[in-house]
């Protein structure tokens, strides 16, 4: 969908609820007002029977936010340490442990830019702008350590939005799954597209949750707070795309790839 038409189908959507509108398009005349642009919810549906043109644009651009980043560091310069690798059998052992332990290949882990630096004692995952570029990154301690936290989450000021949803191998898909964490959100990107929004720290924004057709809240159900994370991510969701779900059979990246194709199967 090009810019100029989200900005046509933004100024001419209709106000009310289900209302409907004709507008020209690609072919000028009163009768050939074929282009209908209409109005559901938050988002307006347009469709040109003269060229077929279709979708969906987001009228409101707000995301939702969390009261806080949950150790989370504004820094206005990203930089990963110098030793970070993306080869596993360079890292620690601990480290590589945890991420092969989930099935995460090394594949998945050079095309996703997890890496591992020793002089951090960490495993990095990288937070990733649309363009490509680095504008943050979580890190978790791995040996772990007894004292200071198990994950540090560091972000460029002003980055919530725009973020590079995760896709596998060129594949397209009209589902996305938000996930809590990274490796989650790999194992996730092997069925559909997937977002890690790292516990609460990222938010999707309504012109990403448009492109798709369905959407799964797919968090890790570990404590009691996620619930109300997760209620609060669906009723945003909910207002940009209706077939949106909360799955609630654990964390991802402890299911086959089976499983999260099954669920997915399952329909909404
Ligand atoms: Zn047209």
């Amino acid at each position: 969908m090009s810019r100029d038409i989200a900005e046509f189908v933004r100024k001419h959507a209709p106000p009310n609820e289900g209302a409907q509108v004709r507008l020209n398009h690609c072919k000028p005349g009163f009768d050939n007002r074929a282009f209908y642009v209409k109005r559901s919810g938050s988002v307006a549906l347009y469709h040109c029977f003269h060229c077929g043109i279709k979708g969906r644009v987001a009228l409101a651009d707000d995301c939702y936010k969390y009261p806080k980043v949950p150790g989370g560091i504004v820094e206005s310069r990203i930089v990963l340490p110098s030793d970070s690798t993306s080869n596993v059998r360079t890292w620690h052992p601990s480290a590589a442990i945890h991420v092969l332990g989930y099935g995460i290949t090394q594949d998945e882990i050079t095309n996703f830019g997890v890496v591992f630096s020793a002089r951090l004692g960490a495993l990095v995952f990288p937070i990733v702008d649309r363009d490509n570029g680095l504008i943050g990154y979580q890190s978790r301690r791995f040996p772990p350590v007894e004292k200071g936290p198990k994950y540090v989450t560091k972000i460029k000021p002003e980055s919530n939005r725009n973020f590079k949803l995760l896709k596998g191998d060129g594949k397209t898909s009209n589902k996305l799954i938000i996930c809590e964490d990274y490796l989650s959100a790999i194992k996730s990107a092997r069925v559909a597209a997937a977002f890690a929004c790292f516990g609460t720290t990222l938010t999707i924004c309504p012109a990403d949750l448009v492109q798709f057709d369905e959407v799964y809240i797919w968090f890790d159900h570990d404590n009691r707070q996620v619930i109300s994370k997760e209620l609060k991510a669906f009723s945003f969701v909910r207002q940009f795309v209706p077939r949106s779900k909360i799955v609630k059979i654990g964390d991802p990246k402890r299911h086959s790839t089976e499983t999260l194709q099954g669920e997915l199967d399952l329909c909404l």
